[in-house]
């Protein structure tokens, strides 16, 4: 077997209204959830996050589209090639997947948006996800025109051309529309074309600071483990640029809360990478693309049950502050994201007004803040936890709205 002896170079997002098919698509393309291969670490990011890895490969000798596939074996029974492995991002709900898009957290390389061809278009999500994807300005766009099993010629033509209509004047417009039925495994070729034309790994400068978002830590060790035996913490995330390599010094801000002669402080954490884990390998040093798990040499105990999520790590000396407390430039969204028609509670977004709570997701951070002043398009927040933000980082910014907390709007650290 020629295994793709890379981890996966570029991230995709699945977008798109709910039961349209996104997560069908990924398993008709991935084969295998990531978890099915891998140490029960990753899993646990897996479902956090929703990712899984495909690795997208080639016939020799035959044409196009139909030389793809995610198949090893060719229809002829000769080997496929490699060319290069993808993770797609299928946040779980609805709301996660908008926090993600719109934290900053720049997971998403290039998207794929599923709409079903037997809906009339656009549905809400459908609408939520494009003004998401235009708002944060990912532009390698993939439209999977998903169901086309179910329904006849005449609706297929109908609806294809709905969403040529509906995507116009947006960031998606003449992105490829590719009819494909995710169930049914038909059209898969054509969409990996699209998805190999449209959406290149990006280029990524291995000079620049590295820079991890943590999703997720843990602590790997078996209960009863001797000290010999024990293992460090591991923590688990993406990379979203440079490079890390196993011996690296390794800083985690904002680290860890001391409380010293009744005065609480954050205090980063140092130490040096054990190993690496990218896709479902271990390697020697790694690049963004996919999911990281990272062993360091800390106490397990500073690492266990994801006490490190939505920290920040990179080469000690060149992370951003620890914050406490911020202003930022708010933009907010023309209605409240995930509301029924029928839920109570208003849809317009009032202005955001001080001393009104609000939950902050900054990259894979969620903090809760109080806003301590506000005016116009900006505004001050003091943070109940830290975080690690540079200026210009994304903020996607919910409000409590009846019961829930729902997303009315983007905020840009200034
Ligand atoms: P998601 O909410 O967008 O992730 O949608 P799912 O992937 O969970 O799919 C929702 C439902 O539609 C499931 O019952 C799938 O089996 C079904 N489904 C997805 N894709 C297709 C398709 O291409 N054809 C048919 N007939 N059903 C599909
Ligand atoms: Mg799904």
């Amino acid at each position: 077997m020629t295994q793709a002896n890379t981890q996966p170079e570029v991230n995709i997002g699945l977008v798109g209204h709910v039961d349209h098919g996104k997560t069908t698509l990924v398993q008709a393309l991935s084969g295998s959830w990531t978890d099915q291969h891998s140490e029960e670490m990753k899993r646990g990011i897996s479902i956090r996050l929703g990712y899984a890895d495909a690795t997208f490969r080639r016939c020799p000798g035959v044409d196009e589209p139909e030389c793809y596939t995610t198949d090893e074996e060719c229809p002829d029974g000769s080997e496929s090639e490699p060319i290069r492995t993808v993770s797609f991002v299928d946040a779980p709900g609805h709301e996660t997947l908008m926090a993600t898009m719109l934290s900053g957290a720049s997971i998403m390389d290039g998207a794929v948006l599923v709409v079903s061809a037997t809906e009339d278009v656009p549905q809400a999500q459908t609408e939520e996800h494009l003004m998401a994807l235009d708002l944060i300005g990912i532009e390698n766009i993939v439209i999977a025109q998903n169901k086309v099993d179910l329904v006849d010629r005449d609706r297929a033509v109908d609806n294809y051309e709905q969403i040529q209509e509906f995507v116009e004047g947006t960031v998606a417009e003449g992105a490829p529309i590719v009819p494909v039925s995710a169930g049914q495994e038909v059209n898969l070729d054509l969409l990996i074309q699209a998805i190999e034309s449209e959406i290149p790994t990006p280029e990524r400068d291995p000079d620049e600071d590295a820079r991890m978002f943590a999703a997720r830590s843990f602590d790997i060790n078996r209960p009863g483990a001797t000290a010999d035996e024990l293992k460090g913490g591991v923590v688990g995330g993406s990379l979203v640029q440079g490079e890390l390599s196993v011996g690296d010094g390794l800083e985690i801000r904002p680290g860890r809360e001391v409380e010293e002669e009744g005065q609480t402080e954050w205090r980063p954490l140092e130490t040096s990478i054990r190993s690496l884990q990218a896709g479902t390998q271990n390697v020697e040093s790694a690049k963004p693309g996919g999911l990281l798990g990272v062993g360091t040499g800390l106490d397990p105990s500073l690492t266990k049950g994801d006490a490190l999520a939505g920290q920040v790590a990179g080469e000690p000396g060149t992370l951003p502050p620890t914050r406490h407390e911020f202003e930022m430039q708010v933009d907010l969204l023309d209605r409240v994201v995930g509301k029924e028609d029928d839920e109570s509670g208003e849809s317009d977004i009032e202005e955001i007004s001080t001393g009104e709570p609000l939950m902050l997701t900054v990259g894979t951070a969620t903090t809760v803040g109080a806003v301590t002043s506000a005016r116009d398009d900006e505004c001050e927040v003091s943070l109940k936890r830290p975080v690690c933000a540079e200026e210009g980082a994304q903020i996607a910014i919910n409000r409590r709205v009846g019961a829930r907390w729902r997303l009315i709007g983007v905020g840009t650290l200034s």
